[in-house]
């Protein structure tokens, strides 16, 4: 699964920092909040993993700093990681019969094995979310009496009595329960989305349909009716459909059986009716899948880029790691109500419509891009996911860490392999750290959890990822795509853990890893690196001093030192070129770039044969999800490098790590009483000839430049600020202030750079297209920043808005606007509404420009959208991404302001949003975790605004979990 953005930064926009085109899939991965499930069912002892014992931090949680009685009173109990028991039953053959109505009926015929003695048969569901009512219970056939099994909120209980004595025989369970799919506006179990039913189950939806044994270790062989009125043509289930016909009632059915066993998260259900675009693979073993792409009626045109992706990415799979699709046809269905970005049932996809819908006229490039990495994430998720699964939730990174570096890997082999590794860097650094640095820091395998689905985290996804990637460069990709070979080899069929993904890749490369993974796997916090050289002339050697270290973070005071792979180059500051040298020994291989590994606090480490005195290029393609500093690294060397290095990650550091020391300053300049408008810093032209040294040099792939243009937002730099001081007006008014430095020390350049780029090139390759207009479109937003030249953009701006290639274009004029009271803003807003006002998903991209603004009126633009009824509803999730988390993670000044409004406003919607999907609502509370970074009066409103939600009456677990920790009472340097 892919969570749905939760971040809000515009892409390219210089005043949102420096997220580009191809980071959007990934800002999905922005963390979710989540459902209904929890403690209390787990503290029962049906649960797979009892939480009687408190736990470190359920002791801590009784510190809260100054919460009311009542708030700290629903504090929870967490399920803990090394509590797993097996489950007590299996549920090995599923037989269920759906009938699809406003009422709709289900019938589930499980066969059940015992696995341990003496247990009672426990079985998850939840009746509220989808007004689930059972019907009857059968065992081997005959009905038992309601007062033979218990049942309260989250379980039914069949008593041991009832059921085999010994382990491995088996027993026959029916139950048949209905739900009300149109009621169910958590958009989690089995719900109707535009008048199509559909379903979300994981991570515990299953259980808001059927009474059943809902965890990811019990794996099953599903056979699936699905029943419904004509009017509803299109039923879809896993595996193949074996029989369809009509019923004597006047309906139809269709019969789908799944060969491969899996949990019940990835059973999925559809019933619609939609239009179809339909097509086929043949894969390497000369097999022949159908694919459909199934979508609301009225938009068939905008999914040939869908299909065109999915068929590159069953071809990526077999080529790059040799997996082949294993059923005769993989179907993907496009929803517009969906809580996060998509979702990977075996051979049923199911998506947020944003991910698959797009052509020229609605849809960016950033669209383009995020739908291959999306659609291909899914689709890899039928190996790492669905063949081989979790055993329990703690291990989701075993599946998501996974598959999110094989969708990075994917869009970096199909396109610029630079930038998609500085967008995937900027996300983690952006958005990772912060939560690494906050009250809901976790390790990639977290220990504990009070709702699962708050920790569908960037930690777990994009960290998780990064962790891969560091094994990859450990064992070399060679080494690692055996490794991965022997893991799905040795674990098909099998729910598994971390543990089982390293040792197939130690076994397979005869190496130890179990430093790595004794750090990586469980220390929560984003280490601190730091490196010091000495240069021996004569004997043409280089010493490296590197140490380590990683901040507390709740429940882990102290760390032991990671093993962390470092990769180093040297760039000659004669011949400004590359160096080569010897690592270790002086007769050593040369090479122009290493690994060095390391594993100590502190650690030295020598190059040999280095002929010139040297600049290090540290950290080469962050090789390590880590902050580093080298506090010799002059400003000078630093621009040298941005210019000079040959490894594109350390060239656009080197210039962010310039520009943020810069900004740094400027904050200070801001404290001590300089106006926004008279700040100037005795550094901006070394930047300046920087940056303009980088628009000039045409050898530059334009995707790079553009990032390179991109300065650290108003957010990086309150994250980069000791706890407590960040002030939001010094920030404010120092990033406003660099931007204006950029834009009229480099006006007359970004003029003629917008000029050269503004028509394609003869000959252009798509990928070239993309970087031309990222440029086009980040040199527009500087030219409107130049006061001199602003009415000549606005201009340019209205121009590119009338004729534009396509969406980019159009979508970058309103951007560029955004922040300027003029009447071409009003204008473009007017007419881009007017354009696309029966198109939900462009919509969409109106709303977020206007919660985005910086301009004063924010808040109430918002409160306009809200009641606009025919294009905003507050149960669709994409409107509240859109609008509110828009909103309150990427329009720092708005969210920020002084007088606490935008504070109020969003948590006015949170506890709106709580009743109807709690997920959606603890992402949204997920933006106050930082309040302790700010001074007053910043820290005290966001504080009041956490207390305020906390004494929400029945408060959801899922925010509950976020507002507790955010409130607790800090460890250390928390
Ligand atoms: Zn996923």
């Amino acid at each position: 699964m892919l969570p749905d953005e939760s971040i809000i930064a515009d892409p390219n926009h210089p005043a949102s920092g420096s997220l580009t085109t191809l980071q959007l899939q990934s800002a999905n991965a922005a963390s979710l909040g989540a459902l209904r499930t929890g403690w209390q069912r787990r503290a029962t002892q049906s649960s797979p993993f009892r939480a009687q014992r408190p736990s470190k931090q359920a002791e801590s949680r009784r510190t809260f700093t100054s919460m009311s009685e009542e708030a700290t009173q629903k504090a929870a109990q967490p399920v803990l990681r090394l509590e797993y028991e097996p489950p007590a039953f299996l549920a090995k053959d599923v037989d269920l019969t759906v009938e699809l109505d406003d009422t709709s009926k289900i019938s589930c015929k499980v066969e059940y094995e015992r696995q341990r003695e003496g247990a009672d048969l426990v079985l998850n569901g939840e009746r509220k979310p989808a007004q689930m009512e059972i019907q009857s219970v059968l065992i081997n056939g005959e009905s038992l009496d309601a007062d033979a099994y218990q049942v309260d909120d989250e379980t039914m209980t069949i008593p041991s009595a009832a059921l085999p004595v010994k382990v491995g025989e088996k027993i026959s369970v029916q139950i048949d329960v209905t739900v009300v799919p149109e009621k169910n506006t958590s958009l989690n179990g089995l719900y109707k989305s535009s008048g199509n039913f559909c379903t979300q189950m994981e991570a515990e939806g299953f259980r808001n349909m059927m009474y059943f044994v809902d965890r990811p270790d019990n794996m099953s062989i599903y056979r699936t009716k699905v029943i419904a009125s004509k009017s509803v043509p299109h039923l879809l289930s896993n595996g193949n459909d074996v029989e369809r016909g009509d019923l004597p009632d006047g309906r139809h059915f269709v019969l789908w059986e799944d060969p491969w066993p899996k949990p019940c998260y990835l059973f999925a259900l559809v019933g619609g009716d939609f239009d179809v675009l339909t097509d086929s693979f043949t894969t390497c073993s000369g097999k022949e899948v159908r694919l459909g792409i199934f979508v609301e009626k009225g938009n068939l045109s905008k999914t040939p880029h869908a299909m065109d992706c999915l068929k590159r990415a069953f071809k990526w799979d077999e080529e790059r790691f040799d997996r082949e699709y294993d059923l005769s046809q993989f179907n993907i269905v496009a929803v517009s109500d969906f809580t996060m970005g998509a979702m990977e049932n075996k051979s049923l996809n199911i998506f947020n419509s944003k991910y698959v819908l797009a052509d020229n006229d609605t849809a960016t490039d950033t669209d383009f891009l995020n739908i291959e990495g999306i659609i291909g994430h899914e689709y890899f998720h039928n190996w790492s996911g669905n063949r081989v699964t979790c055993r329990d939730w703690f291990q989701l990174t075993l599946k998501e860490g996974l598959t999110v570096f094989r969708d990075q890997e994917f869009s970096s082999d199909l396109n610029s392999r630079a930038s998609k590794r500085i967008a995937d860097v900027q996300l983690l650094r952006d958005h990772q750290f912060k939560e690494d640095a906050g009250p809901m820091a976790h390790p990639i395998r977290p220990d504990a959890y009070e709702a699962i689905d708050n920790f569908y985290s960037l930690t777990v996804y994009e960290k998780g990822a990064e962790i891969i990637r560091m094994i990859q460069t450990i064992v070399t990709p060679e080494g690692f795509r055996k490794g991965l070979n022997l893991y799905f080899e040795r674990h098909d069929g099998q729910a598994v853990t971390c543990d089982d993904f390293v040792k197939a890749m130690e076994d397979a490369n005869e190496v130890d890893l179990s430093l790595f993974r004794d750090t990586w796997y469980t220390q929560a916090g984003t280490p601190e690196v730091s490196v010091k050289t000495s240069y021996n002339a004569e004997a043409a050697e280089l010493t490296l001093t590197v140490e380590q270290s990683c901040p507390a973070t709740p429940g882990q005071a102290e760390k032991e030192p990671f093993d962390i792979p470092l990769a180093v180059g040297l760039v000659g500051t004669s011949s400004n070129g590359p160096l080569r040298f010897k690592v270790g020994a002086a007769d050593a291989e040369e090479v122009d770039s290493a690994v060095l590994r390391v594993t100590k606090a502190k650690q030295e480490f020598t190059l040999h044969g280095v002929s010139e005195k040297p600049v290090p290029s540290l950290l080469r393609g962050f090789s390590a999800p880590v902050k580093l500093s080298c506090s010799e690294l002059t400003r000078r060397d630093l621009v040298f490098l941005a210019a000079h290095d040959t490894d594109s990650f350390v060239r656009y550091e080197s210039g962010q790590e310039l520009a943020k020391q810069i900004l740094t300053e400027l904050v200070e300049k801001a404290a001590s009483g300089v106006e926004a408008d008279a700040l100037d810093h005795e550094d901006a032209p070394l930047l300046l000839s920087s940056l303009e040294h980088t628009l000039r040099d045409a050898s530059l792939d334009r995707a790079l430049v553009s990032l390179a243009l991109a300065m650290p937002n108003e957010s990086a730099m309150a994250d980069a600020m000791e706890k407590g001081t960040a002030n939001v007006d010094h920030i404010s008014s120092a990033c406003a202030a660099l931007r204006r430095l950029i834009a009229e020390g480099l006006g007359p350049l970004f003029a003629e750079t917008y000029e050269a780029t503004r028509e394609p090139a003869k000959n252009e390759s798509p990928g070239d297209a993309v970087a031309r207009r990222q440029l086009k479109n980040s040199c527009l937003r500087y030219l409107v920043k130049n006061s001199a030249l602003r009415e000549d953009a606005l201009r340019k701006a209205v121009h590119q808005f009338e004729a534009p290639e396509n969406m980019t274009d159009r979508y970058g004029a309103v951007l560029a606007v955004r922040d300027i009271d003029c009447s071409e803003r009003t204008r473009l807003l007017q007419d881009f509404f007017d354009m696309y006002k029966s198109d939900k998903l462009v919509v969409q991209k109106w709303f977020r420009v206007q919660a985005q603004s910086a301009l004063p009126s924010t808040v109430d633009a918002m409160k306009s959208i809200m009641d606009m009824p025919e294009v905003f509803d507050i149960k669709n999730p994409n409107c509240c991404y859109a609008v509110f988390n828009a909103f309150a993670g990427g329009n720092f000044t708005g969210f920020h302001a002084a007088d606490g409004s935008g504070y109020t406003f969003v948590a006015d919607r949170i506890i709106q949003i709580d009743d109807i999907n709690p997920q959606v609502a603890s992402r949204l509370a997920k933006q106050f975790s930082s309040w302790r970074s700010f001074t007053a009066p910043w820290s005290t409103k966001m504080h009041a605004e956490l207390e305020r939600i906390a004494a929400k009456k029945d408060l959801s677990k899922d925010v509950a979990e976020i507002v507790h920790k955010s409130l607790e009472a800090p460890s250390s340097n928390l």
